[in-house]
């Protein structure tokens, strides 16, 4: 008895992936407006949206620190997903393994992506430039350390549909906590190396803001279309703004 309840304290006590796989509840116990919004996370002592310092979303703007050589290499694959409705984003969670891998620190990581979600508008900003109309997190998690990997990529709205999201877009579950299933060929949605991109440490941008999150930013935006950014925005502004401060924290500016 003692050894389960132990086992039910670890468990509860390292909720960071439950929680990046979807919204842990649902009806989700946090908002973007009204009841508590991204300037009131911080007062919920379970979370550590104001404990811990180094927060995200941030402007991405100099100073850099530059490194070169250090591409990601993208491993997605076509697969059936699931497509869910968390209640403050449309989330799509594949049924495979999908992984990137990078040299972070001197050390390469492989980290399985856990799901991707769509954010209106940007959460990120570039040099201080207006947000951008949307943003896609696709939020990997290396299976021996847990420790999230996340690729941040802007949306910017065009007339055209972003036909490799069509499947996605046909089968969107309007019924709060609802999901779907449907095929994607993830592998169209990523460059299969990335070689530019700015890399800092930040957190979840929901709550609970675990920290020691590694984000990796493109600098350029991804075309969605504008239909498209409208049925996303479903949920409203679903975006952490204001912005959190930088903290002195480095940016690395990665180039090939
Ligand atoms: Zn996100």
């Amino acid at each position: 008895m003692r050894r389960l309840l132990l086992t039910l304290l670890v468990l509860l006590s390292t909720p960071l992936l439950a929680e990046v796989v979807a919204a842990k509840t649902c009806p989700p116990n946090f908002g973007y407006s009204g009841y508590m919004p991204p300037s009131q996370w911080r007062f919920v002592p379970e979370w550590k949206c104001g404990t811990e310092p180094l927060q995200s979303p941030i402007d991405i703007a100099m100073p850099f620190t530059s490194e070169r050589n250090k591409a990601i290499t993208i491993s997605y694959h076509p697969m059936q997903v699931t497509v869910k409705n968390s209640g403050h984003d449309f989330r799509v969670i594949p049924s495979g393994e999908n992984t990137m891998s990078v040299v972070v620190d001197g050390e390469t990581v492989t980290a399985t992506l856990d799901q991707f979600h769509f954010h209106t508008p940007s959460e990120h900003t570039m040099a201080g430039r207006p947000r951008a109309a949307g943003e896609l997190h696709f939020v990997h998690v290396e299976p021996q350390t847990q420790k999230v990997y996340a690729i941040a990529v802007l949306l910017t709205s065009t007339t055209q549909a972003n036909t490799n999201f069509n499947s996605i877009f046909a089968r969107l579950p309007l019924n709060l906590c609802a999901t779907a299933t449907t095929n994607v060929d993830l592998k169209a949605l990523l460059p299969a190396t990335i070689g530019t991109y700015y890399r800092y440490t930040g957190s979840l941008t929901t709550p609970a803001c675990d920290g020691d999150v590694t984000f990796f930013v493109l600098p350029n935006p991804m075309p969605m279309g504008a239909q498209q950014l409208e049925t996303l925005r479903r949920f409203g502004d679903n975006a952490r703004i204001p912005m959190e401060p930088r903290n002195n924290r480095p940016i690395v500016y990665v180039t090939p």
